[in-house]
């Protein structure tokens, strides 16, 4: 991989990345670039090369943090202005082994804020555009990692997003890239602020499957400061990097009912001819109906809006943007809150939240069956393509829809990752779902990778040179 090449300095590497985000701000990608913090690590590796000593997988390599990472002594807005003067005193444990392993975080990215949007429109700071087409959104809610990644520029070879309801596959599919949500519990969130906790992890998105693999190989396992992280691994470290499906023949499970109705023909037939490259390949595909989907969207706006309400009641005004004047979160932030207490007050909690839970086992339980019948089930990521900047933003309902394939899984806490899949006639990027069962995070990273070994349309370029 590009990445771990080390003919040219880290100072080098870091300075180009920060030069060539400068040249890209039109499309509004950061939030805050971390300039000095970043050439000052740069200089420390660098050191480290020349005397000699042990650095990491990553080292040297430039990447984009999402801005709802918390990293030491750098500001965290999680795009929202009630936390815009916000500087953390901690390092989130993601970051941390990052770090560890010479990565260099050279800035802050834009997203919806507290993760709540599609389309990275909900950010306090500005729409980010589209590294294909800048009239159109990045999708979001990890927007700004996205674009960091996809842009022709190159700027950085892979980001830091989060995924809680499909943030880092949604901007993935928009823009031609990998886009990883881990089996919940994979990667430690100690340092994340939080949006909504039995959905919230930490994702990655980078050019092909075999750089996200080298990124959440570095990112996962167990941490003693987040009880829910997991001591299996599902990440494997130790393993040869080329793992391959070994002549492995896959039970691959096209989810028929995702196909219909409100998904754009070109998605449709992309998903298709995707499905019939994985027979080409030598895996089994078939249909498989999972009738509680249609009840995934609302499952997730309850659930998530009642964690949110909770999550956020944090930001008192006490702690958090004491001086601000009615700014403090988005019309989106404030809707969720609102949502969010009214599924929980004593008049509407057995009819809303409890039975938004009892919905969801049964999802959970449909889903297990379905995963004795099938290795791997295959959605489209989104129903759509990249929407205009605006053309969505009148009517949240049409944001809420557009969940509507990567709510499940996380709803389920399963893997999935959502992998180029082509381009629509006019040249849009469209992007498949890979759903596992969990801990099959590397099982699905191994059939993306043969995928684009034999479509040779895993790298996708977009935007300006
Ligand atoms: N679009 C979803 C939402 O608005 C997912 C966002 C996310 O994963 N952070 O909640």
């Amino acid at each position: 991989m590009k990445l771990a090449s080390k003919s040219v300095s880290a100072v080098e590497m870091v300075k180009e990345a920060l030069r060539k985000a400068k040249a890209a701000s039109e499309y509004n990608i950061f939030v805050n670039l971390t300039e000095e913090r970043a050439l000052a690590r740069a200089e420390e590796i660098d050191a480290k090369i020349l005397a000699g000593e042990e650095v990491g997988a990553l080292a040297g390599v430039p990447y984009a943090l999402k801005d709802n990472y918390l990293d030491l002594k750098t500001p965290t807005t999680a795009s929202a202005k009630i936390l815009e003067e916000f500087v953390s005193p901690l390092q989130a444990t993601v970051v941390k082994k990052l770090e560890e392993a010479g990565a260099i975080c050279i800035g802050k990215a834009n997203m919806d804020a507290f993760g709540h949007g599609a389309f990275t429109e909900n950010s306090a700071y500005g729409v980010t555009k589209n590294a294909i087409d800048k009239t159109r959104v990045a999708g979001g809610s990890s927007g700004g990692s996205a674009v960091a990644v996809a842009l022709a520029l190159d700027i950085v070879p892979f980001a830091i997003g989060s995924d809680t309801g499909g943030s880092a596959r949604a901007p993935a599919s928009f823009n031609g890239i990998v886009g990883v949500r881990p089996t919940f519990g994979a990667v430690s969130r100690y340092g994340v602020v939080a949006f909504a906790s039995s959905t919230d992890t930490v994702g990655c998105l980078a050019r092909d499957a075999d750089d996200a693999r080298l990124v959440m190989r570095v990112i996962a396992g167990e941490d003693a400061r987040d009880s829910t992280s997991v001591n299996d691994v599902y990440y494997q470290p130790d393993t040869p990097r080329d793992i391959s499906l070994d002549g492995q023949q896959l039970r691959i499970g096209l989810i028929a009912s995702l196909l219909g109705e409100g998904v754009d023909a070109e998605v449709v037939a992309r998903t298709k001819e995707y499905a019939e490259k994985m027979k080409q390949a030598g895996h089994e595909v078939g249909e498989v109906d999972l009738p509680m989907l249609q009840y995934a969207v609302p499952i997730y706006y309850v659930v998530t809006s009642a964690e949110t309400a909770s999550n956020l009641a944090r930001y008192d005004g006490v702690r958090y943007g004491r001086d601000r004047k009615g700014d403090s979160f988005v019309a989106e932030t404030r809707r969720r809150i609102v949502i969010g207490n009214y599924v929980l007050s004593a008049g509407f909690y057995d009819a809303y939240y409890i039975k938004a839970q009892k919905v969801r086992t049964l999802l959970i339980e449909e889903m297990r069956e379905a995963f004795s019948r099938f290795d791997v089930l295959l959605t489209p990521t989104m129903p759509f393509v990249a929407p205009k900047i605006g053309e969505k933003a009148g009517d949240p309902l049409l944001g809420y829809l557009a969940d509507l394939m990567t709510a499940p899984p996380a709803l389920v806490g399963v893997p999935a990752i959502s992998v180029p899949a082509g381009e629509t006639a006019g040249g849009l990027p469209v992007g498949v779902q890979l759903i596992g069962w969990r801990g099959d995070d590397e099982k699905l990273l191994a059939l993306a990778e043969q995928m684009e070994n034999l479509t040779k349309e895993g790298v996708y370029k977009g935007g300006v040179a």
